[in-house]
């Protein structure tokens, strides 16, 4: 069944993925991007050249308005969401606690954790059968950091991602009831350009001798279970934390 979904941060990576992967079960998509117009023009055409429609979203996931207005964005263009993708997130370079700034710190929960926060509870508003929605998926992107912790990398995001797990718990059961299945996922090392965001362009491949499948994940594999938690074919589960991680 067509579905329309927002995607935040669904110009790059994990999210551009998955959008292209929507656009080839013919689905709407709202690709929210942050900054650079150009990959978000790019996946939107990918999206359509895979069979789909999709519409470029700027916005701030860490500003209330922004949230709202890439809400109003989507529905706009393509009617009501069923399916919303948690997914816009940062990582900064590696350093321990002891040498992080506060302004380091405060954009790291600001878009981590408040930002993701603001997008659920969006979704809760629209979706949420006893608010006049028609009920949905939202899968939150979480991270393998969550429960390593990232010693001497770092530890504040792997506790913003904590921070998402313990959401996903909450939210599976308040929104359960109302129409809404809440899931996350914990990609592990997975080859896209957020390692060069935090100084490491080679982290994945770098890192890639303590996955057990010796190699870094695409960001198609992780779109795949996005594609699943969102689609029927995972009807009965919610509240699920699913590591997408090569067993590491
Ligand atoms: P990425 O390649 O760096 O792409 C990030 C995307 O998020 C871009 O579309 C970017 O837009 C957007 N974005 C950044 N800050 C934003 C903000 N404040 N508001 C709205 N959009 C914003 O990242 P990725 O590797 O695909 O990661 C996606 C998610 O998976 C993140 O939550 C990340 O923590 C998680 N994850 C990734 C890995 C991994 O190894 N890659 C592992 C575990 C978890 P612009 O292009 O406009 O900047």
């Amino acid at each position: 069944m067509s579905q329309t979904i927002l995607i935040t941060g669904g110009s790059r990576g994990i999210g551009r993925a998955a959008a292209i992967l929507a656009g080839g079960r013919g689905w709407s998509v709202g690709v929210n991007y942050a900054g650079n117009e150009q990959a978000a023009r790019a996946t939107v055409a990918a999206v359509e050249a895979a069979g789909g429609k999709a519409v470029p979203i700027l916005g701030d996931v860490a500003k209330e308005a922004d949230v709202i207005a890439m809400f109003d964005a989507t529905e706009k263009a393509f009617g009501p969401l069923s399916g919303v993708v948690n997914n816009a997130g940062i990582v900064a370079p590696g350093s321990p606690l002891a040498d992080m700034s506060a302004e380091r710190l405060t954009r790291m929960f600001n878009v981590n954790v408040l930002g993701a926060y603001l997008v659920a509870r969006e979704t809760a508003r629209r979706l949420s059968t006893d608010r006049g929605g028609k009920g949905g998926s939202l899968v939150n992107l979480s991270s393998a950091a969550a429960r390593l912790g990232s010693p001497n990398e770092y530890v504040d995001y792997a506790g913003s991602k904590g921070a998402i797990d313990t959401m996903t718990v909450g939210l599976s059961k308040e929104l359960g009831p109302r129409g809404i299945r809440v899931n996350a996922i914990r990609p592990g090392l997975i080859d896209t350009e957020i390692h060069a965001s935090g100084g490491a362009p080679d982290r994945a491949f770098r890192l890639a001798n303590m996955v057990p499948l010796g190699r870094p994940g695409t960001a198609e594999e992780v779109a795949r279970t996005i594609l699943f938690l969102l689609s029927d074919e995972s009807s009965y589960i919610n509240g699920a934390i699913i590591d997408v991680t090569g067993g590491r």
